[in-house]
Formats: structure tokens, sequence, C-alpha cells
């Protein structure tokens, strides 16, 4: 029965309805219009439209196993590990850069403006790096495998990145002054927006919400950045507000006639849990063993995905680059 209740306790703790609970257990309603009430209600949406998604494919005849068994795998992986990492990494970056902040923000309207964009600035840095420092993409890679879009893929992170990227973007949002409250308020709204927009076309098969894709990070812009089309590659490294894409030149829309193909370059075995994990730390340890030098093992580390010491370097850039070039329309 232990087992029974343990595997009842994560259900309900996936599902997001846990908070929801116990609201209605103490008949205190007046708690959802609350800003923490506000979250609790919100916190069952993903996890339902995923649902929803799995549902809508088994009735249309498009359910297909594979497309979800890395990802399952991956979320009840990292719900045993990340999770506690990335919350005191969290905590102890707000310890430690909090008497260093630049100035002191208020929970204000005004604030929440200033502090979005100083967040999205500290998501395209970590992003960025991520995309393009070859350690770095290890711990990226596992969230790009995936050959598909679906919302289970929100849930696909090698178990080590989210602290990493809570420690850039904590550090950088409380260096620049955002106040801990607004920090976490914003950390909770691209929560929700970073998970939505894996939305598969199960469920939303035009993913550019009409105006909004001029506007805002779409579910479109991150189908493009899911994509390893020489077009598409290493673009869109935004999650709501994709002012810094635009500031940088990343920003891709999609293109009607480039249809996406989702996954990354290396030719691996989608439906291995070892592959999408580890594989692409199989691969730089390869490259780092046969550099020769101890500088080529260590640019290894450092370079972008596809540099190599032979000069024939095969870098994301390179190849949009040159994808560019030869349709100068695009
Ligand atoms: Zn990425
Ligand atoms: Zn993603």
């Amino acid at each position: 029965m232990e087992v029974i209740k343990i595997l009842w306790d994560e259900i309900i703790l996936f599902l997001g309805v846990d908070g929801l609970l116990s609201v209605f257990q103490s008949g205190d309603y007046s708690s959802l219009l609350t800003l923490k009430g506000i979250q609790t209600a919100l916190a069952p949406v993903i996890p339902l439209l995923l649902i929803l998604e799995i549902v809508r494919a088994l009735l249309y005849r498009r359910f297909r196993a594979a497309d979800y068994k890395v990802t399952t795998l991956t979320y009840m992986f990292n719900r045993f590990v990340s999770r506690f990492i990335s919350i005191a990494a969290v905590a102890f970056c707000v310890g430690l850069f909090g008497r260093l902040a630049l100035f002191k923000s208020t929970f204000t309207w005004y604030w929440l403006i200033y502090g979005y964009i100083v967040w999205e600035f500290a998501h395209f840095i970590y992003h960025y790096l991520a995309h393009k420092v070859r350690l770095f993409w290890c711990l990226h890679s596992t969230h790009h495998a995936p050959e598909n879009m679906n919302l289970s893929v929100t849930y696909a992170h090698f178990f080590l990145e989210a602290p990493y990227a809570d420690v850039i973007r904590t550090s950088i949002c409380i260096l620049a002054g955002v106040n801990p409250p607004l920090l976490f308020f914003i950390m909770f709204v691209d929560g929700f927006w970073g998970a939505f927009i894996h939305v598969g076309d199960n469920i939303l098969s035009d993913g550019r919400l009409g105006f909004l894709q001029r506007i805002i990070l779409t579910p479109s812009h991150h189908r493009v950045h899911h994509a390893r089309n020489p077009l598409y590659m290493d673009t869109n490294f935004c999650n709501l507000l994709n002012v810094w894409d635009w500031v940088f030149g990343t920003l891709q829309p999609e293109k009607e006639d480039v249809a996406i193909e989702y996954g990354i370059t290396r030719p691996m075995n989608p439906g291995s849990f070892l592959d999408m994990y580890f594989g692409e730390i199989a691969a730089l340890w390869r490259d780092v063993k046969n550099g020769p030098g101890i500088k080529n093992k260590l640019l290894y580390l450092v370079m972008p995905p596809g540099w190599s010491h032979t000069g024939e370097h095969k870098t994301a850039k390179m190849i949009r680059d040159e994808f560019r070039r030869r349709n100068l329309n695009t």
C-alpha cells in the first residue's frame, strides 16, 4: 500500500493540483484571489494540456509511444535530483548577490517591465552559451534531442541544466536590482510560458498566435528553435519577450516553405534515453581524447559544437550563413 501512496503523491505533484486540493479541503476560496492563489490555480494547466494532447493523439490514432518515452523517463529521473539542487542554487545566489545589487527595486508594474527585460537578457545569456559552448551544450542537448514537439518536451532536461541556468539568471537579475519577490513572480510567469511554447501541433497546429507573433515569442518561434534545418539552427533564444533576439540578430520567424525538422544534427537513436541524456557527453569525450595536445583538448570544451582541431568546422553559424548565402532572399 505504501507504494500506491507514493505513486499517488507523485501523480498529484505532477498534475500540480496539490495546492488546489488543500484550498478545497480548507474551504477558504478567498485565498485563490491572492497572487499565490492565482499561481496555485494555474499550476495544473500545462499537465492537463499534456494529457489532452495525448488523449487527442490517441483518438486520432496518431499516438506514438516513442514520442513520449524518453521525455517521460527524463522527467522521472530529474524528479529525484534536479529540482532540489535548483532551489538551493537560487536561494544561494539571492543571498550572495543581494548585498551587491546596484540598487533596490520594488514590486510595482514598472519594475515588473524592467525586471522582465533584465530576466530575458539573463535568459538569453544562459541559453546562448548553452548552444555556443560545447560543455554547456552537453547539458542542453537533452532538451533538443526529441524529434517531435509536444508538451512532454518541456520536462526533458539534463538534471544539471536547471541549477546552471538558475545560477546565471538569478545572479544577473539580483545584481541588476530585481527584488526577490518580483524575481520569483517573473520566474513563475516564465516557467508557465516556457512550458506552453512546447505545445504540439496536435493541439495547436498554427503556433504563430496571430498578431501576438509580432510582440512576443510564440510556440511557432520556439518550434523554430527546436529545428535542425540550416535556416533555423541557433535562433530564437528568448522565452516570452523576444527583444534580445531582435537586438542580437537571432530572431527567425517560421517560414511556410521550410517545414520544421525537430532534433539535433548528430546521428542518434531517438528512442534511447541513454543516447538522449549522455550522447553529447560521449561525443565530446571522444573528441577530447582524440584531439592532439592540451590546447586542442581544452578548446573542444569551450568552442561551439561543430568546431574541429582539423580546421574543418561545421558550426551552426557556418551552416546557417552558408544556407542564407545560397538563398539570398531568406
Ligand atoms: Zn535551446
Ligand atoms: Zn524548448
